[in-house]
């Protein structure tokens, strides 16, 4: 009895309570910020090596905060799936991306990242298929990266969306492989083009034999699949050298590219820089 009455008081120690605020302020903001536009895409180059040429872009979000400055997707993105405004702002970042790779020369593909909450909420199949028809994009030219445990929430409306979307021509990517919960039987169950080998795994590799032979390994379980590889979160020459001689079809990194505004991939485009 003498600890019941304790026991029902929730004492909030006063950062959490600073942590709870921050948290509303950033969701209220949220809400706001497309419509003030404040987003905006930065696009980092992904070099195939195959031909050593630039092949494509992802497109990253980024949110200039009107008093926060820059805040990271990884701080945002979490509560915008929460409140589902991933969903509207998501669809900006599709319509935004593919506008802006079709204003550049040549045939690049842009890679977007997709949250699992526009595969279950919404019509994402119909938004990108509208999209598609206003920019004249070539679908097969877009790429949808999905986390694995975006994919594997084991939901057959998560599926069906998936394919919708495969069905319109467009390429979907299993982005982070390596980090969530992944079974090899997911790789059949789903329409998946490409793995983005995860960077801990990337980075790990110089240094670690059992890295190297994971990525390896993922890398020609991907081509014996009919699958393609890209490796993410090169940094240095020595890590791009391991996954040319593995045999990943394509690397990104700050090695080769960091995200930068779109004025400057037409600078990189302009260079056709090689690896
Ligand atoms: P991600 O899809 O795995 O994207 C790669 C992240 O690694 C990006 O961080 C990129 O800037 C960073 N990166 C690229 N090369 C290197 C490297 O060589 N070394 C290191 N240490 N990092 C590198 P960013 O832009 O902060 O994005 C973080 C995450 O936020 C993304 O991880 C993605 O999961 C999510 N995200 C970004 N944009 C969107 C979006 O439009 N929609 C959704 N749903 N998620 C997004
Ligand atoms: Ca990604
Ligand atoms: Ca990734
Ligand atoms: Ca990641």
């Amino acid at each position: 009895a003498k600890a019941k009455g304790r026991s029902t008081t929730c004492v909030f120690a006063p950062e959490m309570e600073a942590r709870l605020r921050d948290r509303l302020q950033i969701e209220s903001d949220l809400r706001v910020a497309l419509a003030e536009q404040q987003f905006a895409l930065a696009y980092q180059p992904i070099f195939n090596l195959e031909t050593d040429r630039l092949c494509g872009f992802e497109a990253l979000l980024r949110w200039r905060h009107p008093e926060r400055g820059l805040i990271s997707p990884a701080a945002f993105i979490p509560i915008a799936e929460e409140t589902r405004l991933i969903v509207e702002i998501g669809a900006w970042v599709l319509r935004q991306a593919c506008r802006d790779i079709a204003s550049l020369p040549g045939e690049l593909k842009i890679a977007a990242n997709l949250s699992p909450v526009q595969l279950a909420v919404g019509d994402i199949a119909t938004t990108l298929a509208d999209i598609v028809r206003e920019t004249g994009l070539d679908p097969s030219r877009i790429e949808l990266e999905i986390t694995e445990t975006a994919l594997f929430a084991d939901d057959q409306r998560n599926l069906d969306a998936l394919r919708r979307l495969k069905a319109l021509g467009v390429r979907i990517v299993l982005d982070d492989f390596g980090t969530g919960y992944s079974s090899l039987s997911h790789l059949r169950l789903f329409p998946l083009d490409k793995i983005k080998i995860d960077r801990s795994f990337v980075q790990d590799m110089v240094d670690r034999p059992d890295s190297a032979a994971i990525v390896e390994a993922v890398t020609s379980l991907a081509r014996r699949l009919g699958m393609t590889t890209t490796a993410e979160g090169i940094e240095t020459a020595e890590q791009l050298a391991v996954v040319r001689r593995i045999g990943c079809t394509e690397a990104q990194g700050y090695l080769l590219g960091r995200p930068e505004p779109i004025a400057a991939a037409l600078e990189t485009v302009r260079c056709s820089a090689r690896v």
